[in-house]
């Protein structure tokens, strides 16, 4: 399972995502970075921290 907390990017945000896989969970990360903090697109440098804030359970 991988796992990803929006706090982590150095968001107040309590939203946490899991999936199966980095894939899954890249698209969830996109929607509710879209739906919740306007981000219409996820930079390099963000899509860098998110990568190195995703863990494995
Ligand atoms: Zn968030």
């Amino acid at each position: 399972m991988k796992v990803f907390k929006c706090a982590d990017l150095g968001f107040k945000c309590d939203w946490i995502a899991k999936a199966k896989n980095e894939n899954e969970l890249l698209k969830l990360i996109k929607e509710h970075a879209k739906k919740c903090h306007d981000l219409n697109e996820i930079s390099k440098e963000i899509a860098e921290k998110v990568k190195s804030a995703i863990i494995t359970q």
